[in-house]
């Protein structure tokens, strides 16, 4: 009987918990998400470009400083009127290369005749430049620049020292006239830049590097351990054609699962872009665990609210049984509960095949409509009481005791054949005429009559009650006080 009940209490349980975890999970998820993408977005179009403005001025002052000495000596008078006039003293050239170098705190300062093919630097003097040479071709290269373009610039491993780069300038000389006559420049080691992108990395915890224009990585940090193109990078790979046909952007791509916001700029003087990286921004981090700080209150807060239901929804439950099964003036079984365990017995019955004899009998109040009458209906609904409560003394843990309605109760006893029912309710009937009801110094006697049936074959409750009240009647008509049981 319980079994329907439970599953109803069960699978509305399991509906509240899917709908408040769902809930939960819904609000917890979308102002995570909320937040994620603000945070997101104050970081792409913000303080990434703001670091980025950061980093490339502060880094545009030592690149284009060589240019700019570069475009100086280039357009030098003294250096232009020297090759003009055959390049008499090459002494006077290499002070001035001398000086170039201190002034500018150059590592290195150069000039190629283009008339001579001499090449001179502060140390070494007069070499010549030759086109069959391979490691003089960057000279060449530069002399056949496009006629718009004044200089090149070349990124190359320190020939003294490996581990080094140095960033070459190569300015072309023209005379008055706009004619080529030669190439001169400087060259800068990259370690103060480097150190640059290093502070900056560490200072606003991003990654920071420089690629030229095909994607190839020419400046980064110590710490940079990627391929050094970034077509082959994960992540970024797909993104390589479209960041570097524009001069500058916002990004996102995912690396090992992780979020990865970008921002690149070109350099138009170098033809470099500069990438500005994000990875897991403190702030993220303190998202996540919100997050997962408000899934576990939100399950903690199911738990307790579905244990609160739980206990809720039973106790509602079995006060509803207890309502629906009981009856209200003597606690004892009703007519439903009565029927519904009839049916069970039945079934159970049929299923094991028992030949164990069952009877049922039906007591009822003698003369109760007088008592009623003479003391009052309040005074007889407690003789009922009293009836219900001798019935109960009398009975044995496996019967079954429901009041019908009225002054009528039923007994369901099992194991128990007509002769042996009979038996126990001529002893009832005689306990109760021993035990009148007791009441405000008033003694009212009360008797009761039963009529005893055994239960035959399959028959229903009706069947079995009907030959129960025949012999209830026989009772009645043989002088009440008494008990009978069905006979053929
Ligand atoms: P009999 O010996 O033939 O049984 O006579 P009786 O007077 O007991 O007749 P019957 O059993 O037919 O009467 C039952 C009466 O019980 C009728 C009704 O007024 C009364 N009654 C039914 N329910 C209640 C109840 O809940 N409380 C009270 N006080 N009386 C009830
Ligand atoms: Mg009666």
């Amino acid at each position: 009987m319980n079994s329907p009940y439970r599953l109803t209490k069960t699978r509305a349980i399991i509906l509240f918990t899917l709908m408040l975890l769902g809930a939960f999970l819904l609000i917890s998820w979308s102002s995570y998400e909320v937040a994620r993408q603000s945070l997101n977005n104050e970081i792409e179009e913000n303080t990434l470009p703001l670091t980025s403005d950061n980093v490339y001025s502060e880094i545009q002052q030592d690149l284009l400083r060589p240019i700019f000495v570069s475009s100086l000596m280039a357009h030098d008078t003294f250096v232009r009127d020297w090759v003009l006039d055959h390049e008499k003293d090459p002494n006077a050239m290499i002070r001035y290369l001398s000086e170039i170098d201190r002034r500018f705190d150059t590592i290195f300062s150069f000039f190629v005749s283009d008339k001579t093919d001499r090449y001179y630097d502060p140390k070494r003097v007069l070499e010549t430049v030759s086109e069959k040479v391979r490691r003089d071709q960057w000279y060449f290269q530069a002399k056949s620049l496009p006629a718009d373009k004044s200089y090149f610039i070349d990124v190359r491993l320190d020939p003294e020292d490996h581990a080094r780069l140095d960033i070459f300038v190569n300015y072309k000389v023209q005379d008055y006239q706009g004619n080529f006559i030669g190439l001169t420049g400087i060259g800068i080691s990259v370690e103060k830049i480097k150190a640059l992108i290093e502070k900056y990395e560490q200072r606003y915890n991003r990654v920071i590097y420089f690629v030229d224009k095909s994607g190839q990585v020419v400046l980064h940090g110590q710490s940079f351990k990627r391929a050094m193109n970034i077509r082959q990078q994960p992540g970024i790979g797909p993104l390589t054609t479209s960041i570097l046909t524009v001069p500058g952007g916002s990004y996102q791509y995912r690396d090992q699962g992780r979020q990865v916001l970008l921002n690149t700029r070109l350099l138009p003087e170098f033809d470099w872009y500069l990438m500005v990286e994000q990875r897991d921004h403190p702030l993220q981090r303190v998202l996540y665990m919100t997050l997962l700080k408000n899934l576990g209150i939100g399950a903690a807060v199911s738990v307790v609210f579905l244990l609160l239901l739980w206990l809720t929804i039973g106790g509602y439950q079995r006060r509803l049984e207890h309502m629906a099964t009981t009856d209200k003036l003597t606690g004892v079984m009703n007519r439903q509960a009565f029927e519904l365990r009839f049916l069970l017995f039945q079934r159970r019955r049929g299923s094991l095949l028992t030949g164990t004899p069952v009877a049922l009998a039906i007591i009822d109040i003698d003369h109760f409509k007088p008592i009623n009458d003479y003391h009052g209906h309040g005074i007889g609904d407690r003789v009922i009481q009293h009836i219900a409560g001798i019935i109960q003394t009398s009975l044995r843990r496996t019967d079954s005791l429901c009041r019908w309605g009225g002054d009528e109760f039923l007994v369901l006893m099992p194991d128990c054949d007509s002769v042996q029912a009979l038996a126990r309710m001529a002893t009832l009937s005689a306990l109760i005429e021993q035990s009148p009801l007791i009441f405000d110094n008033k003694t009212i006697p009360v008797t009761v009559s039963c009529g005893v049936a055994e239960h035959q074959g399959k028959e229903g409750v009706d069947a079995l009650m009907n030959r129960a009240d025949i012999a209830l009647y026989q009772a009645k008509q043989r002088g009440r006080n008494r008990a009978e049981k069905w006979e053929d």
